[in-house]
């Protein structure tokens, strides 16, 4: 039977009342928090930081807010996050000013003595809410009916539930982030024969991060990806249509970066001489393919600072990163890629209320909004995670 309504469709829940179980993330962030206008919430996150001292470690994704950022001892693109929860092991707290899926991650990468407190639970991703575990298994029988399974590899976006990263340790598969993506889909496909060779990824759950990866950097066609939709029967596609795609992407997208179009892009080169171009790749394989450079938000960051003052530039990313950006580099012209695309509403629900109220409550000895993940999940989901953290190739340390 073919159906395009989700199954899982639930009753429409406000955002801060009760929990909506389709998604990987709560929506309500229990307990007494600050008002946003009280005027001495600055200072009492310095005083609550100061004195939780060297027990507490604040991990700040480049998307959040500058007041947040403000307390951040790193910040980061999510895999630099990653691998920073990582090497932290005497830190009791690591407080991650994220969103949902990154604080599963440094949950499932530190020790059990450790605790990590995302300081709003309803702080998801949308992209990551549109993969469900039981989904993804039923993708999994399908290629396992087409008689394809044994030739793929899942390689699965960081922007997934802790349930699908351990899905893809138990399959054999590895997680990559935006920065790693090229060198996480050469190692699947060495798995099974190399890029040239009989065998396939299943990319979860970001389709334009597979599409662009697979086609700009690995040089595979357009014709060799398909899309597998779960809310169709067999995910739309036809048993030939699995046994001929190399390439077999989530229909997922970010509901940020998938915004920014064609046309911004003509436009910005119409309007700004010189004007270079630089977006996430998480943007439309058409947007990317006339970007001038494509990068995670570290190597964003990255490639402005080594550009000559004067260099002008439009960025296709988070709107918090692109405004931060033209703080940076004063220097140069930063101007945002589009008009109609806002902050990502979920990064911006971690404010300086919600971080006030994360440390004032350790210092009270209270642990709110812990994450934890159920263990035999963990431990699949670590597989996968060491996979990636293992990876040849350059990282944030070097
Ligand atoms: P980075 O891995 O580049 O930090 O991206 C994470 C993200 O959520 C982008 O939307
Ligand atoms: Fe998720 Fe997009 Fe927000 Fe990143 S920017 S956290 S992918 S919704």
């Amino acid at each position: 039977m073919t159906t395009d309504v989700p199954t899982h469709a639930l009753p429409l829940l406000l955002l801060g009342r009760g929990r909506d179980l389709a998604s990987e993330r709560g929506v309500e962030c229990p307990g007494d928090l600050p008002a946003p206008s009280e005027p001495g919430l600055i200072e009492r996150a310095r005083v609550a930081k100061a004195a939780l001292g060297e027990s507490v470690f604040v991990l700040g994704h480049h998307y959040q807010r500058d007041e947040v950022i403000e307390f951040a001892d790193v910040t980061g693109d999510s895999f630099k996050l990653a691998q920073q929860a990582a090497a932290r092991p005497d830190a009791p707290f690591i407080v991650f000013c994220g969103v949902h899926f990154m604080a599963e991650s440094a949950d499932i990468l530190t020790s059990d003595e450790q605790t990590v407190i995302l300081p709003d639970l309803a702080a998801g991703c949308s992209m990551a809410d549109m993969a469900a575990a039981a989904q993804v298994e039923d993708a999994w029988d399908d290629l396992t009916d087409a008689g394809v399974a044994d030739l793929t590899v899942p390689v699965t976006y960081m922007n997934s539930t802790a349930a699908i990263k351990a899905f893809t340790g138990r399959n054999g598969g590895t997680i990559c982030t935006s920065s790693n993506a090229e060198t996480a889909l050469r190692w699947a496909f060495e798995q099974t024969g190399g890029v040239d060779g009989p065998g396939k990824v299943l990319f979860l759950p970001d389709q334009h991060l597979g599409r662009n990866t697979a086609v700009r950097d690995l040089g595979l066609s357009l014709e060799d990806c398909v899309v597998y939709d779960p809310h169709k029967h067999q995910g739309g596609l036809s048993r030939e249509q699995l046994q001929a795609a190399r390439m077999i992407l989530w229909r997922g997208h970010c509901s940020v970066h998938g915004r920014f179009t064609v046309d911004a892009v003509e436009t910005a080169r119409r309007e700004i001489p010189g004007v270079r171009v630089i977006v996430h790749p998480e943007c439309q394989y058409e947007v990317c393919e006339l970007a001038d450079d494509i990068g995670s938000t570290e190597q964003i960051i990255a490639t402005v600072a080594k550009a000559p003052d004067g260099t002008k530039w439009v960025v296709g990313t988070e709107l918090n990163l692109v405004k931060r950006l033209g703080q940076l580099f004063p220097t140069q012209s930063i101007a945002f890629l589009e008009k109609n695309v806002c902050y990502c509403s979920t990064m911006n629900r971690i404010d300086l209320p919600h971080l006030v109220f994360a440390l004032e409550s350790l210092v009270e000895g209270r642990i709110v909004n812990p994450i934890r993940v159920d263990p035999d999940v963990a431990h699949w989901a670590r597989v996968a995670l060491d996979r990636m953290l293992a990876l040849p190739g350059p990282t944030h340390k070097d």
